[in-house]
Order: C-alpha cells, then structure tokens, then sequence
C-alpha cells in the first residue's frame, strides 16, 4: 500500500486524471483506508476548481497593476 507521503506526491496527477490504472488503483485503496488523506484530496479538489473560477480577465490586470507599480518605483529613484 501507499504511505501518506506517496499519495501526496500523487496528488495532483490523480485528480488531473493523468496516473496508470495501477496507481489510480493504489490511491483509491489508499483511501479508502486513510481518512487524513481523503480530506487532504478534498481540499485539492475545492482548491483546483477555485483557481479555475478565477477569470481570467483578472490577470492581465493584476498584471497592468504590477507594471504600474514597477514603474512608480522607477521614478522614486
Ligand atoms: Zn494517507
């Protein structure tokens, strides 16, 4: 069986769908056995779709915002 620290290495290529069969299988055992590990998946879970939530609109601007304030302390100088 998986220990803890293997399936978090595993974590996100499982939840990407991107393992083996074969691991797929020897996360799911792992847990089905472990309960700290299925809320840790859990969180990964909420953790993934809020980033996909995110608009992307939102970047360019964060993006703008740090051009701007990169600027302004260029001209302190
Ligand atoms: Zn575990």
């Amino acid at each position: 069986m998986l220990s803890c620290k293997e399936l978090v290495a595993r974590s996100s290529d499982f939840l990407d769908s991107q393992l083996s069969f074969r691991e797929r299988l020897a996360v799911r055992s792992h847990l089905a056995m472990c309960r700290h590990c299925r809320r840790f998946i859990r969180q990964m879970r909420v953790t993934q779709r809020v980033l996909r939530a995110l608009p992307e609109a939102a970047i360019p601007e964060l993006e703008a915002l740090a051009a701007r304030l990169a600027e302004q302390r260029r001209l302190q100088r």
